[in-house]
């Protein structure tokens, strides 16, 4: 049997880290891999989380199972983050999953039992893994036009026109905020006219959120999901803890399928806790119980808005602080475009070979795509990508 395997594709990515941890410079920069990092490079527990922690390890007093979609406080308190008062508790079914790639996965998959015809349709870029998944899935796709490389920002009309061509029924995968890999966003008026859209077309939206508070904090991240919840009869969203809370290794995420019938909601609820079954029966449990924890405690609960509102404002700071080094360096606004995308990532618009330069000359990694991490980046750094991005004619 095992002679009948064959090599799957390498995830770029994480060749890229290999690739990193293996240059012997001391200068090298790290800008590849989607964590969080600190100003000296370390991705630390939050305050709150490590305080939930020790609490847990204190009143724990079983192991055993939870509800095969996971724990009831989960589901209240990540789908109340995500959703506020949008739409009440019973229109929403919820699986507790393992990081946010399950909450897609398990998604996915309900998609394919209820409508094995649905096209599933991708921003183009999007994150590898949607289009990695949905294949595997053996499910149909497409993909619209996203990100407008003349300007750095969303090809609105290119969207638009791009998903008219789908058919009643078809899903369209949405990043919640803080586009990855682009950091390009919709306005909140380009979110109402997607929704208009997206209605009169019949399409289901998707939304995958696993940035919020990240951009331009932890409400404004979540309008387009809530502007969706209020205005569509159904759709699905995959949230993920992993960033916000991080919590990445602990695995916590969470499928949410919305929708204005509550009628629907005993049956989605049944049908996400059989799909949790399928394929691990019962979810991880203690990233998910620690996010509540902190949700559920006003103290906790500050003191994590705190920390991520210093991780945003952090990254902001670095944003505005690169796109001033590129405009005193070359003396234009090319790069400005820097600051005004959101999230932990930027697509630059370098060449493969450019990117593959500013490795070789200054030990600078980003993905191949020119999508760079900002969080890698320090007031040390900055200056040193900003002369890399000049050397390399970008
Ligand atoms: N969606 C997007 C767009 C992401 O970037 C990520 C993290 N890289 C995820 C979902 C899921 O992350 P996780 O499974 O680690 O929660």
């Amino acid at each position: 049997m095992f002679d009948q395997l064959k090599p799957q594709p390498a995830d770029k990515i994480l060749a890229l880290m290999a690739a990193f941890r293996a240059d012997p410079r001391d200068q090298k920069i790290d800008l590849g891999v989607g964590v969080y990092k600190d100003a000296e490079g370390r991705t630390p527990v939050m305050r709150a989380v490590k305080a939930a922690e020790q609490k847990l390890w204190q009143v724990e007093d079983t192991k055993s199972y939870t509800g095969l979609a996971g724990d009831a406080g989960f589901h209240s308190a990540l789908s109340q983050l995500v959703l506020g008062d949008t739409v009440s508790a019973d229109q929403i079914a919820c699986a507790a999953t393992p990081g946010g790639t399950g909450a897609i996965r398990q998604g996915l998959e309900l998609i394919r039992m209820a409508a094995p015809e649905a096209r599933i349709w991708l921003s183009a870029p999007t994150w590898p893994n949607h289009p990695s998944i949905i294949k595997y899935l053996g499910m149909p796709m497409a993909e619209y036009r996203y990100f407008d490389d003349a300007t750095r920002g969303v090809d609105f009309n290119g969207m638009l026109t791009d998903l008219d061509k789908a058919k009643p029924g078809d899903v369209v995968l949405l990043h919640g905020c803080c586009h990855n890999p682009t950091g390009a966003n919709l306005t909140y008026a380009q979110w109402q006219e997607v929704a208009d859209f997206l209605r009169a077309k019949q399409l289901i939206p998707f939304v995958d959120i696993a940035y919020q508070g990240f951009g331009d904090g932890l409400e404004a991240d979540a309008f387009g999901p809530r502007h969706l919840a209020k205005t569509q009869p159904e759709m699905l969203i995959a949230a993920s803890c992993s960033k916000n809370f991080g919590v990445y290794r602990e695995r916590a995420g969470l499928l949410m399928c919305v929708s204005q019938d509550a009628a629907k909601t005993a049956l989605n609820q049944a049908t996400v806790a059989f799909l949790n079954r399928q394929n691990y029966s019962f979810p991880p449990d203690h990233g998910a119980r620690l996010v509540t924890m902190v949700l559920q405690d006003d103290l906790l609960r500050a003191d994590w808005q705190t920390e991520l509102e210093g991780i945003r404002n952090g990254m902001l700071s670095l944003r505005q602080q690169l796109a001033d080094a590129l405009r005193k360096r070359i003396n234009s606004d090319r790069f400005d475009f820097l600051a005004q995308h959101r999230g932990m990532f930027s697509r630059l618009g370098a060449t493969e070979a450019q990117v593959e330069q500013m490795r070789e000359s200054h030990g600078i990694y980003m993905v191949s795509d020119s999508r760079l991490n900002i969080a890698g980046l320090n007031a040390d750094s900055v200056p040193i990508l900003a002369d890399a991005i000049v050397e390399a004619g970008v």
